[in-house]
């Protein structure tokens, strides 16, 4: 039985059953805010597809996004789901930040600053709230935080200590300090831990019906244990 006090081990055990596992987003960061706004609602398939049709309609830098027609723009979004006139505004206004404020160069403007000012720049940006940013300071090779998957915090929670609380960032702030206590900080390995714990909450622990009865990493977990810390168990 996997140590569940060891994130290593659960990390291990998740990549024997699904995999290595790679990003599918663009590492860079303002790629990283063109690439998160061409779905919606936000999801890896649905930015997949825009992004696929902003590369070939348009072009992804910002001087293309700044020149592109409105209507022209959100017909190219389209294909990544809802909304598309307000997601080709949106881009416009990150692409004129970009110019303005960042010399075109995002990463190069946020280069030398300290973590807490590059963290309330990109929050600035629209749609980019904590967990978004610790999403783009771990995968664009700024800073090695404790990032965890937006859309599954509660992955973690679940397999260390039981249920996760009905309030999201309670459960997202207690997933980042299991992280930050138990995985080095280092690039590699939180990019790996933050891959694998997202692919486990897509595929197997959902948030609504999870599939224990599926789940490599049952034996070990605290809420297939019986721990729903007081909450009645998810039907
Ligand atoms: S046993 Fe269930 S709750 Fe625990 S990690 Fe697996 S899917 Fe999630």
């Amino acid at each position: 039985m996997l140590s569940p006090s060891r994130l290593g081990d659960l990390c291990d055990a998740l990549e024997k059953h699904y995999g290595q596992q790679e990003p599918s987003w663009p590492a860079d960061p303002y790629l990283f805010l063109v690439w998160w706004h061409c779905g919606y609602p936000a999801s890896d398939s649905a930015c997949a597809k825009g992004w696929e049709s902003l590369q070939r309609e348009i072009g992804v830098g910002p001087d293309q996004l700044l020149k592109a027609n409105p209507a022209k723009l959100a017909l190219a979004l389209k294909p990544g789901g809802m909304v598309p006139e307000l997601r080709a505004m949106r881009l416009k206004e990150i692409a004129e930040r970009i110019e303005k404020e960042f010399g075109g160069d995002l990463l190069e403007g946020l280069k030398g600053l300290p973590i807490a000012r590059v963290r309330a720049a990109l929050k600035k940006f629209p749609n980019i709230a904590d967990p978004g940013a610790d999403r783009i300071l771990l995968f664009g090779g700024i800073s090695p935080v404790a990032a965890v998957p937006s859309n599954c915090p509660h992955v973690l929670v679940r397999m260390r200590i039981g249920q996760e609380h009905e309030n999201y960032g309670v459960t997202y702030k207690e997933a980042q300090r299991m992280i930050a206590e138990d995985v080095p900080a280092k690039f590699d390995v939180r990019i790996r831990a933050y891959l694998l714990l997202k692919c486990h909450g897509q595929r197997v622990c959902k948030l609504k019906n999870p599939k224990c009865s599926e789940c490599p990493v049952s034996a070990s977990c605290a809420f297939f244990g019986g721990n729903t810390r007081g909450r009645a168990a998810i039907s």
